[in-house]
């Protein structure tokens, strides 16, 4: 699958540049491209120097706003982000647009942190407009959740993040939301080191979009995963996950024979699958999923098509209303890994929580509101009587 990746503000600007990274791995590893084109948006021109791998030019890394914010940003008012998205939207279309491989791609992703300002408000928009010129591709949005300590300590990144989901949610053909906490959780010393949480949320795209792209027969599996597969899954509310285990030197190339190893290979094949579960990139539960997909990667001696059944129906049973969709990629590595999507949630806690602290925040926003106003018109009275240097 070959994907249109937009990047919106800083957070969506560096995790697009992630893709920009898989792509010329993808590129150099196995002869193909899965992200033919990479870009960033955003108010501020230094956020767009700090990337590494989406191409340096205007037309790749694209400055909105210039004249408005004067490439400093629009300090987190997501409404700023919408407005000025909107207005420079040209500029991001004709940037798009220009670039040789946009037809080559069967979908859009646009990826941004709900919390935010220019990305929360930009991507919202954006999703529109794409969507409105390219209506034969579908649009996901990937959202990126605040941490714990941003929601407690800045009631904006939660109200920002409610207004974010709720728009993009009612255009975007699926929203995969990425709670950037559940990284922190798994290994506390990535706290803050983005770069680090941004190629674990993005690797276990390399595998997924390669699986359909590949041409190499020896890594052609049994039951390839296309780009149809995908989009077929992706609807509404989603969530992401990836798990690895080894497999033990003894046991490759030289593979134990028959019924101890079909069990060794199937415990592997479940507890990757276990993992991945377990890691979803946003708390929910699977039994409230539609639709769901996994793609099992591991080497060629080590697939067979008990495991994927096996594990599909470990799937089955966390995820009994959904339709499973799956595929297997021979792959040369040690390990067999285990991608699944989750998708076509009807209920997750961490959304519901983002709209019922906002509608709290409303009210308390227009009280503040009303008060600085109020405070501002008693000091003009105040001085009503003192001349001014400007008469
Ligand atoms: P914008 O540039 O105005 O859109 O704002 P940011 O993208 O900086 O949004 C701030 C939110 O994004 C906070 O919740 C940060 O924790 C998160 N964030 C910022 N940069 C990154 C990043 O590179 N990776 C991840 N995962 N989160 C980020």
């Amino acid at each position: 699958m070959k994907l249109t990746v937009i990047g919106f503000g800083q957070c969506g600007g560096r995790i697009a540049d992630e893709f920009a990274r898989i792509n010329a791995r993808a590129i150099s590893q196995r002869g193909t491209q899965i992200t033919p084109g990479v870009y960033a948006v955003n108010t501020d021109s230094a956020d767009l120097t700090g990337l590494h791998y989406i191409k340096a030019d205007y037309q790749h890394r694209i400055l909105i706003g210039g004249r408005k914010t004067g490439g400093h940003g629009v300090g987190k008012l997501n409404e700023i982000g919408a407005k000025i998205a909107k207005e420079d939207s040209d500029k991001i279309f004709e940037a798009i647009i220009s670039t040789r491989h946009l037809f080559e791609s069967d979908a859009f992703l646009l990826v941004a942190s709900g919390g935010g300002g220019t990305g929360s408000g930009a991507i919202a928009v954006m999703t529109r407009l794409i969507k409105e010129r390219f209506d034969h591709k579908p649009v996901y949005d990937m959202i990126i959740l605040p941490f714990e300590h941003e929601e407690l300590t800045e009631e904006r990144a939660t109200y920002n993040t409610a207004l974010c989901l709720k728009t993009v949610n009612s255009i975007a053909d699926a929203v995969i939301l990425v709670d950037n906490q559940r990284y922190i959780k798994e290994d506390a010393s990535l706290k803050s080191n983005f770069t680090e949480i941004n190629r674990l949320i993005v690797e276990p795209f390399y595998d997924l979009l390669c699986a359909g792209e590949e041409t190499k027969t020896r890594f052609i599996g049994a039951k390839t995963l296309d780009a149809g597969d995908i989009m077929q899954t992706l609807t509404g509310w989603t969530a992401l996950g990836y798990g690895k285990e080894d497999v033990p030197m003894f046991n490759f190339p030289f593979r134990r024979s028959g019924f101890r190893s079909k069990i060794d290979q199937t415990y592997k094949g479940i507890q990757a699958m276990e993992q991945a579960i377990s890691r979803l990139s946003v708390d929910c539960n699977p039994g409230d999923a539609s639709r769901a997909l996994y793609l099992l990667s591991a080497p060629a001696g080590e697939m067979s098509m008990y495991i994927v059944k096996e594990i599909g129906e470990y799937l089955r049973n966390l995820a009994p209303r959904a339709t499973i969709r799956n595929g297997d990629y021979p792959r040369e590595r040690r390990q067999i890994e285990v991608n699944v999507i989750i998708s076509g949630l009807n209920n997750i806690e961490k959304v519901k929580n983002f709209y019922l602290k906002s509608l709290d925040l409303i009210p308390e926003f227009q009280r503040r509101q009303e008060e600085n106003e109020e405070r501002l018109k008693e000091m003009e009275e105040t001085g009503k009587g003192i001349p001014s240097l400007l008469q």
